[in-house]
């Protein structure tokens, strides 16, 4: 099981830090691997306050060139070095307003593995592509090409990780059935075995994202195929990602 926040624009570095500060001890016995998705500019700020403990750090984007004249932008390396394990890849607010695409997403994660860095690839489908009854066509679809060039042994080898998160679920309050939850979970996981193998795919994790609350992540975590949750609004609570990270 794996529960990563995903702060989004929020919390300043001090915040930051303040707020892991609370986070340690709270989910110091945490059943779950925990990961805090933060700002650029805080990482190394919860790096250090998060040494030693059982949170791991991650990147909320990257850009997939190793260097170069992309002003404004960061390497996977440059996270690397900085003590960064995990990035979020894809993520829909990335697709909606930086123009993220599959292709980009493909190139990331490659990036992203070729940095010694766990990718967190994002994938979902939209309130109209669900009425449409598309679901499984799309998130198939941006999971298949953001997969493309990646073979089975560098897949277990990074632990890469996906995350379901139907667009219209994330910040929205209006949470995925358990059973909407699982179902898309494992038609990811089956395309994962018809690419992989189902031994392989048995071994990714396989998250699902939009609006977990401590309220109701306990019986979203325990449906099969789902291993765990990507948690934005209430990540940013301390008292909620820890019933969270424990569900
Ligand atoms: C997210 O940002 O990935 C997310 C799922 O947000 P929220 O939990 O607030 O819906």
């Amino acid at each position: 099981m794996l529960v990563a926040g995903n702060w989004k624009m929020n919390k300043t570095p001090s915040e930051a830090v303040a707020f892991v500060k609370e986070l340690i001890p709270r989910l110091a016995g945490a059943k779950s691997e925990v990961v805090v998705g933060v700002p650029y500019v805080a990482i190394g700020g919860v790096v250090d306050a998060l040494r030693g403990t059982n949170i791991k750090t991650a990147a909320q984007n990257m850009h997939y060139e190793a260097k170069g004249a992309y002003t404004g932008e960061v390497a996977a390396d440059m996270l690397k070095d900085a003590g960064v394990d995990y990035v979020i890849i894809g993520h829909s607010e990335r697709r909606q307003y930086f123009g993220e695409t599959d292709v980009t997403v493909n190139k990331k994660v490659h990036a992203a593995i070729n940095a010694k860095l766990i990718p967190i690839v994002c994938v979902g489908e939209s309130l109209e592509e669900r009425e449409q009854g598309v679901t499984a066509e799309i998130v198939r679809r941006q999971a298949k090409i953001a997969l493309i060039g990646i073979d089975r042994a560098t897949l277990l080898d990074s632990k890469l990780v996906v995350a379901y998160e139907p667009i219209w679920a994330i910040g929205t309050g209006k949470t995925a059935t358990n059973e909407q939850a699982d179902e898309v979970c494992r038609i990811i996981r089956g395309l994962l075995g018809e690419i992989y193998g189902a031994e392989a795919a048995a071994k990714v994790y396989i998250l699902y994202g939009g609006s977990v609350t401590a309220a109701n992540a306990a019986e979203l975590f325990a449906m099969p195929d789902v291993d765990g949750g990507l948690v934005g609004g209430a990540s940013l609570k301390a008292a909620d990602f820890e019933v969270i990270a424990n569900a």
